[in-house]
């Protein structure tokens, strides 16, 4: 089958003829039908130092997608061959102490597909059937694959209620703008996103957002404090990862306010907690993958009942062939969401 590699501990895919994945007693074979490209898939492609000590060439890549289950292990009982299946990334252990409080988006034993293990940017994939989730068949195909950084998006918002709530985004990137999507239905009554290109925050106007600054232009901290009657916002999602976004999130929520943290910082980060936090009894959140399968379920219904439109942040689709230029594109901060289709 063709599929796409990481081949050697250098920068570059490959694309290859492989043989087919086996399948345990206990997993699925999986006919790709779409995948989408996430950060990740950009840091093992430029093979930055975070990639060169978690990934172990060869390897395939990619690991937001979906298809059609074509076989299954003897043990399998859940899922049915003929399954429209998409899969929780995280493969938890069910064994450590973690997993049986069901607390299993913080396994302690974690594998993530397509870095720990053979992943989707193939015509095939093998994985085990407790990560499978079977899609509701009103979820139009194309959406299927992203719903793994929605329930990125999902778990960020939805730390804490928000309807009627004033939401500050930083970081309009595909998972940002999901999660100003996901604000928007559950009753935010004012969102503000923050990014450095202006390509992206026009699709966070499309998501829903009301008012949308780039920091490299306007006075990010005048314009939400006079959006905000001079208080700042109720609840600040931080989903960019970078330091200075994260200082705006937190001095820009207002008093009693909530912060939920996704994005990733490099390296460790200085805030005065003093006067940012504690003396402002912020409560404040850090979000890791989903809560699985409650958050799938979330998901799901958001995308069946078309309660929540995703598609301006799918802002392109290729081949599986076209994986780089898909890569490359994502570099220049002119896409959402990128499809690719085996
Ligand atoms: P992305 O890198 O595509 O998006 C980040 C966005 O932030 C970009 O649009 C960028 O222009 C913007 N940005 C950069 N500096 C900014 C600043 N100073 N102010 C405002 N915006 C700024 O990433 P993504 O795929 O949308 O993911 C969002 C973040 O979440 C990333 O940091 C990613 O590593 C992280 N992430 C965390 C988890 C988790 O489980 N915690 C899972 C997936 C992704």
């Amino acid at each position: 089958m063709k599929a796409v590699l990481k081949k050697e501990r250098a920068v570059g895919f490959v694309i290859e003829d492989v043989p087919m994945p086996s399948i345990g007693d206990d997993e699925i074979l999986v006919k790709v039908e779409v995948a989408s490209i996430c950060g990740t898939d950009v840091h093992i492609y430029d093979w930055n130092e975070w990639a060169q000590n978690r990934i172990s060439p060869p390897l395939i890549v990619g690991h937001e997608f979906a298809g059609v289950v074509v076989d299954k292990g003897k043990e399998v009982k859940r899922v049915n061959i003929g399954d429209f299946v998409s899969a929780e990334t995280h493969i938890y252990c069910n064994h450590c102490d973690m997993c049986l409080m069901n607390h299993r988006e913080v396994c302690r034993n974690l594998k993530i597909l397509g870095v720990d293990t053979n992943g989707a940017f193939a015509e095939y994939v093998s994985i085990p059937e407790r990560v499978a989730w079977v899609n509701p068949k009103e979820i139009p195909h194309r959406f299927t694959s992203i719903q793994e950084p929605l329930g990125n998006a999902v778990d960020t918002v939805l730390a804490e209620d928000v309807s009627g709530k004033t939401v500050l985004v930083t970081g309009a990137g595909p998972i940002g703008l999901l999660a100003i999507g996901v604000a928007r239905v559950f009753g935010a009554t004012k969102i503000i996103a923050s990014d450095l290109s202006n390509y992206h925050l026009e699709l966070a106007k499309k998501m829903g957002a009301d008012v949308v600054i780039n920091p490299k232009e306007q006075n990010l901290r005048e314009v939400v404090l006079s959006e905000t009657h001079g208080l700042g916002v109720d609840v600040a999602l931080e989903m960019s990862g970078a330091k200075s976004a994260l200082h705006d999130a937190l001095a820009l929520t207002k008093f009693l306010g909530r912060v939920s943290l996704l994005g990733l910082f490099d390296n460790g980060v200085e805030i005065n907690l003093t006067d940012d936090v504690i003396f402002k009894k912020l409560r404040i959140y850090g979000i890791t993958g989903r809560r699985i399968f409650e958050t799938w379920q979330i998901v799901s219904d958001l995308l069946a009942s078309r309660r929540l439109d995703v598609s301006p942040v799918i802002t392109h689709e290729f081949k599986l062939e076209e994986v780089e230029k898909g890569i490359q594109l994502m570099k220049t901060h002119q896409s959402g969401k990128i499809l690719l289709h085996p």
